[in-house]
C-alpha cells in the first residue's frame, strides 16, 4: 500500500526568518503519528535553518525544489544534489509545471534531473500535468503518460522506488480552480495503471501519487478520499500552518 505523505512547496515565498517561525508553528501542535509523512520544500537559502527544525522528527522530510542536472562544476547560480544533501534533503521536486513553462525546462533537462536526484540516493517528487488547451482536447492521459515515459520510463525497479509522483493538472496550480474528485482519481488510476505496466504492481500499489492544484482545507477530503489519491502537494496553502494543519487532518 502507498503511503500518505503531504508535500509543502512554497515556492519563492517567505525569508529564512518566516520560514522557521511557519515550521515551528506547524511543529507545534502537529499529531505525533507515523501514519502519513510531511514533507517541507523551502526556498534553497532556508534548508540549513529548517533541517535544524526538522532533526528527530521522522515523519518530517525536507525537500527542495530544484537542482542542477550535473553534479558539479561552471555553473553559476546553480545548486547540486550533493549540496542538498549535505543540508540533509531527502526529496526534490522535479518537472514542475513552473519549472517546465516559466523556465522552459525541457524533458530531457528534466529527465537528467531525475537522474542526478536517484544516483544520489535521493527521492524525486515527479510533477506531471496537462495544460487546460490539452484537457479540453481530452488529451490529458496521453500528455501525463509522456511525460512519465519521457523522464522515467529508463528507471530500473529499485530507482522506481525513490520515486513520489505528483499529478499537477497546469490549470489548477494557484489559480483556485480544483481538478474535482472524479478528474484526480481517474488520471491517478492511469498513472498507477501506467506503472504496473511498465515495472510491476507491487511498485505501482506501493508508489504514492500526490494530488496538487489548489487544495484547500475545504476541498482536501473530498480529493484525499479516492483511492488512488496518497496525499497532497500544496502550494498556497502550506504558507499558513492553520491551512496546512487542517489539509494533513483532511488527508489521515
Ligand atoms: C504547487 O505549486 O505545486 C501547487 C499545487 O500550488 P497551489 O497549491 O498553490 O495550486
Amino acid at each position: 500500500m502507498a503511503g500518505k505523505i503531504l508535500a509543502a512547496n512554497w515556492k519563492m515565498n517567505t525569508i529564512p526568518a518566516d520560514g522557521v517561525a511557519l515550521v515551528s508553528e506547524i511543529l507545534n501542535q502537529w499529531p505525533d503519528n507515523h501514519r502519513a509523512h510531511t514533507i517541507i520544500c523551502p526556498p534553497f537559502t532556508h534548508l540549513a535553518f529548517i533541517a535544524e527544525l526538522l532533526k528527530n522528527k521522522p515523519s518530517f522530510s525536507l525537500g527542495a525544489q530544484n537542482c542542477h542536472h550535473e553534479k558539479k562544476g561552471a555553473f553559476t547560480g546553480g545548486i547540486s544534489v550533493d549540496m542538498l544533501k549535505d543540508l540533509g534533503v531527502e526529496y526534490v521536486i522535479i518537472g514542475h509545471s513552473e519549472r517546465r513553462h516559466i523556465f522552459h525546462e525541457s524533458e530531457k533537462d528534466i529527465t537528467s534531473k531525475v537522474q542526478r536526484v536517484i544516483q544520489a540516493g535521493m527521492h524525486v517528487i515527479f510533477c506531471c500535468g496537462e495544460l487546460l488547451k490539452y484537457r479540453k482536447q481530452g488529451l490529458e492521459t496521453s500528455i501525463v503518460e509522456s511525460q512519465l515515459k519521457s523522464s522515467l520510463g529508463a528507471l530500473s525497479d529499485t530507482e522506481m522506488k525513490q520515486v513520489t509522483i505528483a499529478y499537477e493538472p497546469v490549470w489548477a496550480i494557484g489559480t483556485g480552480e480544483t481538478a474535482s474528485p472524479q478528474q484526480a482519481q481517474n488520471m491517478h488510476k492511469t498513472i498507477r495503471h501506467w506503472i504496473s505496466k511498465q515495472w510491476n504492481n507491487d511498485i505501482a500499489d506501493k508508489c504514492s501519487i500526490l494530488y496538487g492544484g489548489s487544495v484547500k482545507p475545504g476541498n482536501a477530503k473530498a480529493l484525499f478520499m479516492q483511492t488512488d489519491v496518497n496525499g497532497g502537494l500544496i502550494g498556497g496553502a502550506s504558507l499558513n500552518a492553520q491551512d496546512f494543519k487542517a489539509i494533513y487532518h483532511a488527508m489521515i
